[in-house]
């Protein structure tokens, strides 16, 4: 196993007691009486744009493949990655800053990271409480924060991350959305994850989970989505490209589910996607969240 510069970690749930297939990177996190399983979305766009700029970057799900937390450890020996990014939700919380505290120590030369949304909205607790050894969380969507720690830049000099530092916590102020063409996250699951272990059910299986819009313009007051750092979406043709490349490298995926915040936003937008969708002949089915107040001409296309 080669050495690496990036390590994605979706870690098994183990602590305090063994939970399989919890589904870390869901709305709501849990083990479902369905079998949900969703694919770490976000780590493995790190990944994507880790791979973009020349890094060697790999992510393990523990979950979806049964790893335990010693397997891991065995693969980070192997490894040595500069960085390991770790995934965290509320449910996980003890279990994913414990094993996360469990790494540093035991692989110092490695730089550990939280990121998720329960980190994201409570980064001092997190590494105050939780967190003695690992010193940085990086909040809402991680991908520069995950890139300009890989180049080195100072903490102080990173957007997007709160961090220890002499015993207090700082927080930068919030990253950047991403701009321009996004890599494709479908070709980091070809490559590295197996998609036949993921499972939706209101979705055509094998699914594959995207994104083509990041954060979202409205304010639900109980949404855990991350909306403060603005919106973005991805050029369309971009995300038509994405989705030939799906169709043409992986062939027996039957449907994409998009992961955005809430789908429709900008109702032109939407029908300007499905019609580019129809016209360049993509067959793959589509399911999405996305709030109600939706005109009939809309989701006549959508359909
Ligand atoms: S529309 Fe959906 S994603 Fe956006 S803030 Fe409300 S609940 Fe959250």
């Amino acid at each position: 196993m080669e050495e690496l510069d990036l390590l994605c970690l979706n870690l098994p749930y183990e602590r305090p007691y063994i939970l399989k297939n919890f589904s870390r990177s869901s709305r709501s996190p849990c083990v479902t009486r369905g079998g949900t399983i969703y694919e770490p979305l976000y780590l493995a766009m790190a990944v994507a744009f880790a791979q973009r700029e020349g890094y060697r970057a790999r992510i393990i799900d523990a979950v979806a493949d049964d790893i335990s937390f010693e397997q891991v450890k065995r693969i980070v020996r192997k490894t040595e990655p500069r960085l390991i990014v770790i995934d965290t939700s509320t449910p996980s919380i003890y279990n994913d800053t414990s094993m996360a505290e469990e790494l540093k120590s035991e692989f110092p030369k490695s730089e550990v990271i939280l990121v998720g949304r329960h980190v994201t909205y409570a980064p001092k607790e997190t590494l105050t409480r939780f967190c003695k050894r690992v010193k940085i969380v990086a909040r809402n969507y991680f991908y520069q924060q995950v890139l300009d720690l890989l180049e080195g830049k100072e903490l102080n000099k990173i957007k997007g991350i709160s961090y220890r530092e002499d015993g207090k916590v700082k927080h930068n102020p919030p990253a950047d959305m991403p701009k321009g063409e996004f890599p494709f996250v479908s070709k980091v699951y070809k490559e590295q994850l197996d998609l036949r272990k993921y499972f939706y059910a209101s979705t055509k299986y094998p699914y594959l989970l995207m994104n083509w819009q990041w954060g979202c313009q409205y304010s639900c007051s109980f949404c855990n989505e991350y909306r403060k750092g603005g919106y973005f979406a991805r050029p369309i043709e971009n995300v038509i490209e994405e989705l030939k490349y799906i169709e043409r490298e992986l062939p027996w995926v039957k449907s994409v589910l998009w992961d955005d915040p809430t789908f429709v936003m900008d109702e032109g937008k939407v029908q300007e996607l499905c019609n580019r969708i129809i016209d360049a002949g993509i067959k793959l089915s589509f399911g999405c969240a996305t709030r109600a107040n939706i005109s009939l001409e809309t989701l006549k296309i959508m359909k």
